[in-house]
């Protein structure tokens, strides 16, 4: 049966060859980085209740509103692909009870998110992030450490032209009463406004310094401002903070308009963005939440995390050096007869156990084509198994030797520790 051919959906993409082993590149630094600092891996299910992101995320953030993918399972339970990972984090660490482990817990994940946003160069409908949440301490260090994390995390990488904005949010009564304050403000000059922002105004009114009308910057130019109005422990906090950056010589500008998406941070918030990417110029960012645990059933718990976007970290240069896996040891065959590919299959067996990267064409080509596909994958050895023996070429010195079948991995062993 033939038909139409089908794509993947809009907004998603498939990770192919050299994408994949830049991926992997990705995550082997991120592994490294974080497990030496003391951070454990952990996976959460891609769908949870949808629950968790209305509690969690909250229900006037542009997450919430309208960019989830929620269904019914055949059960009638409301289940929503996860579009972040705090929350599902924090669901997991009160469902584990790791609040009575010693605390604080350190954790990171790296896995699939799924927004419903408009696709575009760096915005999709699936995208990977890199995540990590300190839980159990409201320590100024925690952030210190979290931020400086990701900045060398990133550096690391080679992310090109980064930026750090950093600001506090303070505690969630003073962004309330800050929340009260710029409505009014924006009312009073309601007229300025882009209608997106107007009507956004009892929703979620720290948006409007998101904006790009240039109407709506101008009035916001003049508006209060949260980080003006911390409470003294806050700003103390706040302080401590970018004193112990300064000491790890991290480089941040403060930026009191500095909004993130998500309700549920307070004190401090920061993003990384990229001069080299264009419109989505965010990498990574995070804050501090230490109200969710509680808002997700669990027991007072202040909690510091990051995400970065991986996909926004590759279209910023960032990319560990290319270790592509080079072919030790290529089997061809002399001529197509099954007793030959029995005896290369059983080379190829014993290569592989010893350690060696070792494949055999698989393509039933000639052996000339089998040479050129050796070749090809830049292979350090060939063997050309014959009835009575294997002709071992060394393709770098360009010599070859007639061996015994079972003398040819004991002999690219030894050729490879030569070198
Ligand atoms: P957020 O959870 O919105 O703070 O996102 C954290 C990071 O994830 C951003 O800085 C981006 O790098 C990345 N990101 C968020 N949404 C998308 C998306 N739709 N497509 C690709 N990357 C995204």
């Amino acid at each position: 049966m033939s038909g139409a051919k089908l794509k993947a959906p809009r907004g998603t993409f498939d990770v192919l060859g050299g994408d994949a082993c830049v991926r992997a590149g990705i995550e082997s630094r991120a592994r490294t980085l974080l497990g030496a600092a003391g951070y454990e891996r952990i996976e959460t299910p891609a769908f949870e209740a949808t629950e968790l992101f209305e509690r969690g995320v909250g229900e006037s953030t542009d997450i919430v509103r309208k960019e989830m993918f929620t269904f019914e399972d055949a059960g009638g339970r409301s289940l929503t692909l996860r579009p972040e990972g705090t929350a599902p984090v924090c669901r997991a660490y009160v469902e584990h009870g790791m609040h009575k482990r010693r605390q604080p817990v350190k954790l990171w994940y790296l896995s699939s998110f799924f927004r419903h946003e408009r696709a575009q160069a760096g915005r999709y409908r699936q995208f990977w992030q890199i995540g990590s949440e300190i839980l159990g301490s409201e320590d100024p260090a925690v952030d210190a450490e979290s931020i400086a994390l990701l900045a060398g995390l990133l550096d690391e990488l080679g992310v090109r032209e980064l930026r750090l904005r950093l600001s506090s949010l303070g505690a969630r009564e003073t962004r309330a009463a800050y929340r009260e304050q710029l409505q009014a403000y924006l009312r009073a000059n309601e007229s300025s406004l882009s209608p997106e922002v107007r009507e956004r105004i009892e929703l979620n009114p720290l948006r409007a310094f998101d904006s790009e009308h240039p109407g709506t910057r101008e009035v916001m130019a003049g508006a209060p401002r949260l980080l003006d109005q911390l409470g003294t422990e806050d700003a103390e906090h706040f302080a401590e903070v970018r004193a112990l950056l300064d000491i790890a010589s991290v480089a941040y500008e403060i930026d009191p308009t500095l909004v993130r998406g998500l309700d549920y941070y307070t004190r401090t918030v920061f993003e990384f963005t990229s001069d080299a990417l264009g419109a989505q110029s965010g990498v990574g960012g995070g804050g501090r939440y230490d109200r969710l645990v509680e808002q997700l059933g669990g027991p007072p718990t202040p909690g510091m995390g990051w995400a970065a976007g991986v996909e926004r970290v590759m279209l910023a240069g960032g990319a560990p050096p290319a270790a592509s896996q080079a072919v030790e040891l290529f089997l061809a065959l002399e001529r197509p007869e099954p007793e030959l590919r029995g005896v290369a299959f059983r080379l190829l067996g014993e290569a592989r156990s010893a350690g060696l990267a070792a494949q055999m064409d698989l393509g039933g080509r000639s052996l000339k084509g089998q040479l050129g596909h050796a070749a090809a994958l830049g292979a350090r050895y060939v063997g050309i198994v014959a009835p009575s023996h294997v002709v071992l070429k060394d393709m770098q010195a360009g010599e070859q030797t007639e061996l015994a079948a079972d003398a040819v991995v004991h002999a690219v062993l030894r050729g490879h520790h030569a070198l």
